[in-house]
């Protein structure tokens, strides 16, 4: 098992498997998007697994696949079928836009997906172009229709809080928590990526708001998470909250990550990162790829300085969110 210096056990790898996007999202790329790696720089599915197998041989248990967008990436559910043959992989999820779930649940549910997050910030169709310069929400409504019906459950829905947040938006979303049975999430906003001079949002406010619901309290059971979830009766679904800025969780972090292109990161602010890809492909054996996730790991820091104005302004598509 891993074990950073402070004690967090490491057991969790998200896979940014492409920095391409058919979004953008206006805190995560610029109209024009981000200069993006030369396909060759980009880790083969091949190359992802290899590192999934050697992960999970120093105890990783859970795998996130994400990008950019992972469903644009062709051959994305047979990746994610070898993933699910993979021995001691017991989580595999998820985090895409919704565009594609449609047609995309079913065949990675039967891959071997377990569930999904998906990212919808508005359900009004004009803030939501606004906010992703792309008119799809459509598609999205029908991509969480297609997970809920493929099982791929529980689906979480990620709303990130922005500046311009209606008052009425939240409620749209406790409406869908009460009429589906997803788990609707509030995010705080973090300084990665593009960076408005707006400050952000803080999650207070949302979860007063929640705390008037009638009945309203805190969920139990499931799983681990970074959020603070809340039930209410009668509601399908439920509403949660992830303050990484006002209440950071660092604490309980028990995450790394390979970016698109092969740099192996023990937290999403850290400067640092390890060359997972040339050492791929300089044929390195295990032990030798090994010895670079445990020195992620010795390296993971005890919580991000977001306040103190240290951090990475590389966007979240490349890094994977
Ligand atoms: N394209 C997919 C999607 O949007 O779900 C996966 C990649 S995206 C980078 C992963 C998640 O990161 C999304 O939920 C997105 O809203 C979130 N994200 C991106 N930039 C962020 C930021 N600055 N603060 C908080 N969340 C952010
Ligand atoms: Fe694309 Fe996800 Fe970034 Fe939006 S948040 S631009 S969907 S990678």
């Amino acid at each position: 098992m891993l074990h950073d210096p402070f004690g967090r056990r490491v057991d969790y790898l998200r896979l940014s498997i492409t920095d391409r996007c058919n979004l953008r999202c206006v805190y995560c790329m610029p109209p024009e998007g981000i200069p993006l790696k030369p396909v060759e720089e980009i880790l083969t599915y091949s190359e992802f697994l290899r590192c999934v197998l050697v992960a999970v041989s120093l105890g990783v248990r859970k795998i996130r696949v994400t990008g950019g967008e992972p469903l644009i990436r062709r051959g994305v559910v047979e990746f994610v079928r070898r993933l699910a043959a993979v021995p001691g992989v017991s989580d595999l999820c998820m985090t895409t836009n919704g565009i594609g779930l449609a047609e995309a649940a079913v065949p990675l549910r039967q891959a071997g997906l377990r569930r999904v997050n998906i990212s919808l910030d508005t359900i009004r169709r004009d803030r939501y172009a606004e906010i992703t310069r792309r008119d799809r929400l459509s598609d999205v409504f029908s991509g969480i229709d297609a997970a809920v019906s493929a099982d791929l459950l529980p689906v979480k829905i990620n709303v990130v809080l922005l500046h311009g947040l209606l008052p009425g938006e939240v409620d749209d979303f406790v409406g869908m928590a009460r009429e589906t049975p997803v788990e609707v999430r509030f995010i705080e906003r973090m300084p990665v990526g593009c960076l408005p001079s707006e400050g952000y949002v803080s999650a207070d406010r949302i979860r007063d708001r929640i705390l008037s619901l009638p009945g309203v309290r805190p969920a139990a059971g499931g799983m681990p998470s970074a959020a603070v979830t809340y039930e209410v009766p009668g509601f399908a679904g439920t509403l949660g909250i992830i303050s990484p800025i006002s209440r950071k969780f660092c604490s309980d972090c028990n995450r790394l990550r390979v970016s698109a292109d092969g740099r192996l990161r023990s937290c999403l602010f850290a400067k640092e990162t390890l060359d997972l890809r040339t050492a791929l492909r300089e044929g390195k054996d295990d032990r030798d790829v090994k010895a670079l996730f445990l020195r992620a790991v010795a390296a993971k820091p005890e919580g991000h300085d977001l306040c103190g104005g240290s951090f990475t302004a590389e966007p979240m598509s490349r890094i994977g969110g």
